[in-house]
This record gives structure tokens, sequence and C-alpha cells, in this order.
């Protein structure tokens, strides 16, 4: 029992080798944890676990079931995962099957799901019951993985229910979701739990560095995958460094009550950013204040921005200290409104403001 591609995450893994070796793999799996600590790839893992006859238990990646779960065709593997609301519409099984697949080889590949707007429809559920009813062609047991599994509305979710109350024999379902707490009860009651824990930023780096990325960025990535809402895997991406601009010229203006370049931000903002640029944002945006609090409590070596630390220390002398839970709250209440289509335009000239005032005793 290895599962040497999922870093770190010994005690699911002793979990897991447990369950092959009785002999009882549930036939449903929960796995559960936040965002970046690796629970697609220990689900396709497992999927492949289930399948290989090579190392049963394990997965071999070389025999052609492995190599046809890496590249999500296999033919008793399913995924399903959350598209854009409409896009099921009138199109044959065919095409939709071809239409998660793309979807959730973007998905593996460290994509991000549009969970505001998407979801994952009864259809796509009854699709994958169908599916799933049918005995294994080519492996012991029919897997079905459930990205995002959380983000389906009430039809989703009493058909999900439907399923798992009567799971046929050789089916496994594994659910995948980092808001458990937002399943259904009766759902959560018929899953084996498989929490994933919170990544080292030792492990973090590992795992980027093992995937190609350049050791800077992983460092930084690791740092700001600690105690933050941020996917490790995005920190790679060019949209990063964009975001990352913005929210530092948000700042910039505010703790040097610039408003004009407020102005010129919102512009480059664009119109009305949606959701997920939204929540992008704010969670950038929290990292950069929680370094604030670090840097006044602690010093610069535990904050997560560490290419920033002259900017960092910048701010820090012209912000009152005791004037950032203030800005804490308003972020919070952003992070909130933004669920509910309140204007972002509004939320973030709430912030700015807040957090000018954060400043205005040294400027
Ligand atoms: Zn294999």
């Amino acid at each position: 029992m290895s599962f040497s591609r999922v870093t770190g995450q010994q005690r699911a893994k002793a979990q897991i080798g447990a369950w092959f070796a009785s002999g009882r793999v549930p036939h449903t799996v929960l796995i559960s944890g936040q965002e970046g600590v690796g629970k697609r790839r220990l689900a396709l893992e497992l999927a492949k676990a289930i399948s290989c006859r090579q190392r049963p238990g394990d997965g071999c990646d070389t025999c052609p079931s492995c190599i046809k779960a890496d590249t999500l065709s296999h033919p008793n593997i399913h995924v399903l995962l959350p598209l854009p609301t409409g896009t099921s519409r009138s199109t044959t099984d065919a095409e939709q099957f071809s239409a998660l697949r793309e979807a959730a080889l973007e998905y593996m590949a460290g994509g991000t799901v549009a969970r505001s707007g998407s979801n994952l429809p009864k259809d796509h559920l009854m699709l994958l019951q169908r599916e799933m009813s049918f005995a294994p062609t080519e492996a012991p047991k029919r897997v079905a993985i459930i990205f995002e599994a959380d983000c389906m509305q009430r039809a989703g979710a009493n058909s999900l229910l439907k399923i798992l109350e009567e799971p046929p024999r050789h089916a496994v379902f594994l659910l995948v979701s980092a808001a458990a707490d937002r399943l259904l009860p009766t759902v959560l009651s018929r899953c084996q739990r498989l929490p994933l824990r919170a990544l080292a930023a030792s492990e973090v780096r590992e795992q980027l560095v093992a995937a190609g990325v350049a050791t800077e960025r992983a460092d930084l990535a690791a740092r700001l995958s600690q105690g933050n809402r941020i996917r490790p895997a995005t920190v790679g991406g060019d949209d990063f460094a964009a975001r990352r601009d913005l929210v530092e010229r948000f700042m910039d203006s505010a703790l040097h009550g610039r408003e004009e370049d407020y102005w010129a931000l919102l512009e480059d903002l664009g119109g009305r950013p949606d959701k997920q640029q939204m929540e992008g944002f704010f969670e950038l945006f929290s990292a950069y204040l929680r370094d604030l609090f670090l840097l006044d409590l602690q010093g610069p070596s535990r904050v997560a921005n560490v290419d920033r630390v002259d900017r960092l220390a910048d701010w820090s002398n012209r912000v009152d200290s005791r004037r950032l839970d203030g800005v804490a709250r308003s972020l919070d209440a952003a992070f909130d409104s933004q669920r509910y289509n309140v204007n972002p335009q509004l939320l973030l000239a709430e912030l700015w403001q807040q957090l000018r005032r954060s400043g205005a005793v040294n400027n």
C-alpha cells in the first residue's frame, strides 16, 4: 500500500489499506478535507486501486486499467462534477459523458469549478445511476467519483440519496467534498468517512516541485496555503499574478490614501467581476491581511507573501493594527455578501474605506 502519488495523508492511506486487507471496501466513501489537500488525486488513486488487477489495493500505474483510469477513459470508472447550469440540456448520453470527461480532465489538472451557477443536476445523477447498474466489464467493480458532491440542489441530492440507498453490489461511490457538512444528513449517514488533513507547508512544497513547479513559486504556494483558503495549484498560473497585482494595488491605494488609483483599479477589474473572480480576490486579500497581523505579532519570518516583505512592512507602518480587526470583519461580511449577488463594486468600496480608515492615523 503506497499510494505514492498522494502526498502525506498517512492516516487515510492506512485506513484504505485496512479496507483492502479485510476485503471490505465500503460501498460509499466520503473523501473530505479543505481545498488543496489532495482529495481529487486520492479519489482517482482509490478508483485505480479498486480496478487494477496487477496490484490490487494500490494500483500499478502501468497496466491498461491504470492507464485508462489516469486518462479518465476507463469504462468502469465514472466521474461526475458540477457543470454550469444548462449544459446538460438536449444532448445525448454519449455527448454528456464526453462533456463530463473533458471537464474532469481539466479539473484533475488543477482547474477549478465555478461553484456558483453550477451544480450536479438530477439528469447527470440519473445517467450515473443507470451506468452503475450494469455489471463491470473490465474491473472487479464499477467506481463512481462524484466531485464537489455538496454542490447540488434538492432534486440532485434526492437522486443521490436514492442511488446510495440501494447501491448495486458491484458499485463503489466515492464522494468528494470540501464542504461535507452541506451534504444531506441522510447521505452522510451512508458514507464511510475518509477525512484528509491539512498538508504541512513542506508537503505542499514537495507536491508542487514534483509536479514541475519552480521552487520559488512552490515556496510561495506552500506558505499561502497554510491557514488561507488558497489552493496551492492556483499560485502557479498567470491569472494568479494578475489577481495578486490587483489586490496589492487595492491595498496600496487604500493605505496611501490614493483614491484615483482605486478608480483605475476598478476599471481594470472590469464592469462587473463574477463571483469566482471576487472570491479569488477576497481570498488573496485575506492572506495579505493575515500577513499584516503576523508581521505585527511575530515578525517577517512567518508571513506567507515571502517575496513581499518590504511592501508588507510599508503597509504595516501605515496601519493602526488595532483597527485591522474591523477590516477583517468587513472582509468576512464581503465574503458572505458576494454569495448573495450583492454588487461587487459596493463590497469593494466598503472594504477599501474600512482599510483606508485603519491607515488614516498615519496618513
Ligand atoms: Zn494497474
